[in-house]
């Protein structure tokens, strides 16, 4: 009991590390057992996608060129193969082969040949990929990656779970992946901060109860090599990191799947592309350019505000 005689909430935080990032729980009057179901659901859901685990059924995939998914596998895969159509190939499952080249995943990071690219660019395109109910088949040679989407469906399982386990108010972080449930319990939403792309203190801050807030940019992941900095989102166009004028592009909505997926492919895409698409698909982003600029698309208006001054934001 507190002062005014009401039970003040139970906010308590785990951290861990899991699918290469820091992750953190915040669940308000949780018991241990709901933060270990938690812990539990992203190992099992890492363990199936995973690309550097040898025995995830993606890796099993990647080597067979066909296989059974598990009904998580399928999901995403046909989530992936929707958002891929639907952005005409920016979000790309099949970039993997480029992807080892470049080394983001695991392998040592470098630049690789013209002639390498070449090599794989016939692997590459979503289009090739065949999925029936849990039946997959890639190209011959083809292998896919869920690193752009699969965080977002295990922020959305999450969800469930703790709807199931009934923790009402709850704030995850998967790395960039932020999936909020439930508002604050004081019955304010929960704020989520947009993170400066160059460090600094965060841009700005979404007014947000529930739903998924998911930050792709190529400050997350890079090397630098003879000066230039090289990032780990890859524009499926040219093979090669995306360079379309942002600093990192942020996807909002309900589905952290599908949030997981845009924010990728709106990196890719770029300004015009990204807001084009919000339109046409009632999807919602902020994006950061390179020359400093705060966008953000017009359903997010009422509920972003910008923080730090070195961004320039037009409402
Ligand atoms: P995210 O942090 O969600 O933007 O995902 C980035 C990760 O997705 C990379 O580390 C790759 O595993 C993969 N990836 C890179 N480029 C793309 C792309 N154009 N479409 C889909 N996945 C990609
Ligand atoms: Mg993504």
């Amino acid at each position: 009991m507190n002062l005014c005689g009401c039970h003040a909430p139970k906010d308590e935080q785990q951290h861990f590390f899991a699918m290469d990032t820091v992750m953190t729980l915040r669940l308000i009057d949780a018991s241990p057992e709901d933060f270990k179901a938690c812990q539990e659901k992203v190992k099992e859901l890492e363990q199936k996608f995973s690309v550097t685990l040898p025995e995830s059924e993606i890796s099993a995939l990647n080597r067979a060129g066909s296989a059974t998914l598990s009904a998580d596998g399928a999901a995403v895969v046909e989530a992936g193969l929707t958002v891929s159509e639907q952005t005409e190939g920016a979000f790309c499952l099949s970039l993997y082969p480029a992807g080892r080249l470049w080394g983001f995943s695991g392998e040592e990071m470098r630049v690789p040949s013209a002639q390498e690219l070449e090599a794989v660019r016939p692997l590459i395109g979503d289009e090739a990929i065949t999925l029936s109910e849990k039946e997959i088949t890639l190209p011959k040679g083809g292998a896919i990656d869920l690193g752009g989407i699969a965080k977002g469906y295990t922020a959305d399982l999450l969800d469930l779970l703790l709807e199931e386990r009934q923790v009402e108010h709850f704030f995850l972080s998967l790395g960039g992946n932020v999936q909020v449930g439930g508002g604050n319990p004081d019955g304010s939403p929960w704020r989520v901060g947009i993170a400066d792309p160059d460090g600094g203190e965060a841009v700005g801050v979404l007014e947000i109860a529930d739903g998924a807030v998911v930050t792709s940019g190529g400050y997350q992941r890079n090397f630098e090599q003879d000066g230039t900095l090289y990032h780990h989102i890859l524009d499926p166009e040219t093979l090669a990191p995306a360079k379309s004028g942002l600093k990192s592009a942020t996807a909002v909505g309900l589905s952290g799947t599908l949030a997981d997926a845009l924010s990728t492919a709106f990196f890719v895409m770029g300004e015009e592309r990204a807001l084009d698409y919000c339109a046409r698909y009632d999807a919602e982003c902020i994006l950061i350019t390179e020359d400093d600029r705060v966008v953000v698309s017009p359903g997010l208006k009422e509920q972003f505000t910008l923080l730090n001054p070195q961004y320039r934001y037009e409402k």
